[in-house]
């Protein structure tokens, strides 16, 4: 029996092997390895992509998610409104600052934090509203940022799975005060090792971000501050180069997939994504829905097709959140959703032929 992994990131590099490889022996052959002309051309060149004035390049994800809320001055006994359903790693930026992560459910058709929810969970602590672009698919950031602008709070986004996606036809990168990426190998501008950026218009966040990356300096040996050492390495940087030139491709080639598995499962049964009419999805994940998941995925398995769950635990019912002493049954829809969701293999390297494989197995299934 033939496998369909559930993503080919070697495929993704072997059709740009060429490229990847003078970029990295361009690096090496500098002998200039941390920060400089490098990174600058990459955050000048990323900025550029996202519509932002400024690009400030950090070690992953997470970092930027922290650094940027640091930025916002956000701190102990501060709360930062963020997704039920969510990485991780969304809720761990808040924590790091020594601020408290307050869950919002999300909207059930798009699986994105329901504005409408949000006004409830503001208290006189709030600093900050956290959404996340989940899946690819981009949040209605219009309400959040009427609702932020009434309350005199910031809006950090969570753009980890959402590279190039589209919000009323404008790149997100530049809607709220600033714009958290992750690099990860498998996201849709993956690096090959660990990256991350900030995205922004405001001058002086990108100024705080830059000091706070690296060691609270901005001339060397000289501390403003206490920061961190956390600064996107210039091979990565290299890499992303020449990735970003090829992204809009590659999320050409989920989209063709995803409108695929759309119109061939549209009477399966399953639930599938729904894409409000001002979104642009650029697909990260494409998830469906299924009331007895856990075995719907396991025949998938023995029919050789692999799926992962995003995600089995929502960040409130791991035991890191234990402190936060949310009962379980206190955020249903997220705990629905974790116990429903399965994402399908999607990606640049899935071929037509294995996309038309999955959609067999999933309705024999
Ligand atoms: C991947 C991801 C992150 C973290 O990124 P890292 O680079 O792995 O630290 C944060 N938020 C979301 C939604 C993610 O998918």
């Amino acid at each position: 029996m033939s496998v369909v992994p559930f993503l080919d990131l070697r495929a993704a590099y072997l059709e740009l092997k060429a490229e990847i490889d003078a970029a990295v022996a361009r690096v090496l052959d500098s002998g200039w390895y941390i920060l400089g002309q490098e990174l600058e051309a990459f955050e000048a060149e990323y900025a550029a992509y996202c519509g932002a004035q400024h690009c400030v390049g950090v070690a992953n994800g997470l970092d930027a998610l922290h650094l940027a809320l640091l930025a916002m001055e956000v701190g102990p006994g501060d709360e930062v409104i963020v997704p039920s359903n969510t990485y991780i790693a969304t809720w761990l930026a808040v924590s790091q600052c020594g601020a408290v992560p307050v869950p919002v459910e999300p909207d059930l058709a798009t699986y994105n934090i329901d504005p409408q929810r949000i006004e409830a969970a503001i208290t006189p602590r709030t600093k900050v509203i956290l959404p996340v672009h989940l899946y690819g698919q981009p949040v209605d950031l219009d309400p959040i940022l009427a609702i932020a602008q009434r309350h005199g709070l910031r809006v950090l986004e969570d753009a980890a799975q959402a590279h190039g996606a589209r919000y009323k036809g404008q790149r997100i990168g530049a809607h709220g005060d600033a714009v958290a990426w992750s690099f990860y190998p498998g996201k849709n501008l993956g690096a090959m090792g660990d990256a991350g950026a900030v995205t922004t218009n405001d001058p002086e966040l990108a100024d705080r971000i830059r000091v706070l990356r690296n060691y609270g300096s901005r001339v060397k040996y000289v501390n403003e501050l206490q920061g961190w050492n956390s600064r996107l390495d210039p091979l990565q940087a290299a890499i992303l180069r020449v990735k970003l030139t090829h992204l809009d491709e590659w999320n050409e080639r989920r989209r063709k997939l995803a409108a695929l598995y759309l119109r061939e499962l549209s009477n399966s049964g399953l639930g599938l994504p729904h894409v409000p009419d001002w979104a642009e999805p650029v697909w990260h994940l494409f998830v469906v829905r299924h009331p007895r998941r856990d075995d719907f995925q396991q025949r998938l398995a023995q029919a050789g097709i692999q799926t992962l769950i995003h995600y089995p635990i929502p960040p409130h019912g791991q035991a890191a959140y234990a402190g936060l002493g949310i009962a379980p049954g206190t955020l249903p829809i997220a705990e629905r959703l974790a116990a429903e969701v399965l994402s399908l293999p999607i990606g640049p390297h899935l071929s037509d032929s294995d996309a038309l494989t999955i959609v067999g197995a999933v309705k024999k299934c």
